[in-house]
């Protein structure tokens, strides 16, 4: 297993399908237009095929596929096929928006993958269509009881933003609680693309467990050994939650994902602002022996502590300015995935 300078393994990769959005969620779009991705640039299925698997040989055994939106992109049950055809990918996963996930969720099972994460803020439907600019909730919730059905469990993840949706952690847990679905708060981060990011927005790890021990007493934390972003937490009755405490208590000394966006550009960290142009190395026909030394070397070279240098900053202000965004779209989060 390839291991970078600070021991932490090449394991989990992030694969961005597209870097379109049916959404306009404010902490991820906000913006009124975008550049997009030149369409020729994106992969085709076999070409990421191809990637993956001299990631698998590198030790990566968890794949999730995610955008911008990845039910977006026609034929995601084909892909889905290729990859779960290899058994050295032990965890294959999807995160969507929810959008058009009762449509799809049949197909996706049947193509072989393993899990689903649906992204769900609110669940009042005037705020949802405030927050994503478009009135989808009811599509949303739908998708949520189709997957959630067809997959026997899922996991939901939930930007918690102060004054927007801070309120509504007990109803998400109890939606989550009704539908065998795991809920995970994420705190707000200031990435590429959060142009309306502050601090004074983020509601801390510590905040929302003060607010949930208020209805149902102290969570008890769960103890695991992973390198799972979320801390799990137990509550009287059984319940389980998670919390994504990016921002105030990030988590890169356990960091081993890495992420590919549609146009096979390869970022080691949310934080990068450079990253490795794979699309170009394995279109101009070099061999796979020598994209993998690229991609080891890359790796064995890695120190990215994006989210704890950020900690270290003291007036802290969105990453990326705007008219940086525009002259290179991979700065975007909804281009390179989460
Ligand atoms: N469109 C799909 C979705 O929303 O689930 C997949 C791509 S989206 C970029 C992946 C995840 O990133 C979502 O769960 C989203 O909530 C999260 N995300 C985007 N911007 C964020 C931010 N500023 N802070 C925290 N999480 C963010
Ligand atoms: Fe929202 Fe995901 Fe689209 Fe970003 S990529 S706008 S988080 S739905
Ligand atoms: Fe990993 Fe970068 Fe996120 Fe830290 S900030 S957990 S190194 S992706």
């Amino acid at each position: 297993m390839t291991r970078d300078v600070f021991e932490r393994p090449l394991r989990n990769l992030r694969l961005s399908v597209t870097d379109r959005c049916n959404l306009r969620c404010a902490y991820c779009m906000p913006e009124q237009d975008y550049v997009w991705l030149p369409k020729d640039d994106l992969l085709q299925f076999e070409e990421i095929e191809a990637l993956v698997e001299l990631f698998l040989d590198e030790g990566v055994d968890k794949v999730r596929l995610t955008g911008g939106e990845p039910l977006l992109r026609r034929d995601l049950p084909v892909l889905v096929r290729g990859l779960a055809a290899k058994p050295r990918i032990r965890d294959l996963a999807l995160t969507t928006n929810g959008v058009l996930l009762a449509g799809n969720a049949q197909a996706l099972k049947d193509a072989g993958l393993h899990r689903v994460t649906v992204s769900l803020d609110t669940l009042r439907r005037d705020r949802f269509a405030g927050l994503a600019r478009f009135d989808e909730l009811d599509r949303v919730t739908q998708g949520i009881d189709t997957a959630a059905r067809i997959f026997g469990e899922l996991k939901l993840d939930t930007v918690v933003i102060r004054g927007v949706n801070d309120d509504e952690l007990i109803d998400l847990i109890e939606f989550g609680k009704a539908r065998n679905a795991e809920v995970r708060f994420i705190e707000y981060m200031d990435v590429g693309g959060a142009t309306q990011w502050s601090m004074d927005r983020v509601v801390s790890r510590t905040q929302m467990l003060d607010a949930i021990a208020q209805r149902y007493g102290a969570a008890t934390p769960i103890a695991e050994d992973s390198s799972a972003p979320a801390r799990r937490y137990r509550l009287a009755d059984g319940t389980v939650f998670g919390i994504i405490a990016s921002t105030t208590a990030p988590f890169c000394s356990d960091c081993d994902r890495s992420r590919l966006t549609a146009d096979g550009m390869w970022y080691l960290c949310l934080y990068a602002t450079e990253g490795k142009d794979l699309r170009r190395a394995l279109r101009s026909g070099a061999p796979p022996a020598e994209i993998a030394s690229m991609i080891r070397s890359v790796w064995q070279q890695r120190r990215d502590r994006g989210a704890e240098d950020r900690l270290t900053s003291d007036a802290r202000t969105p990453l990326i300015p705007l008219d940086r965004l525009r002259r290179d779209p991979h700065l975007e989060m909804h281009t390179r995935g989460g």
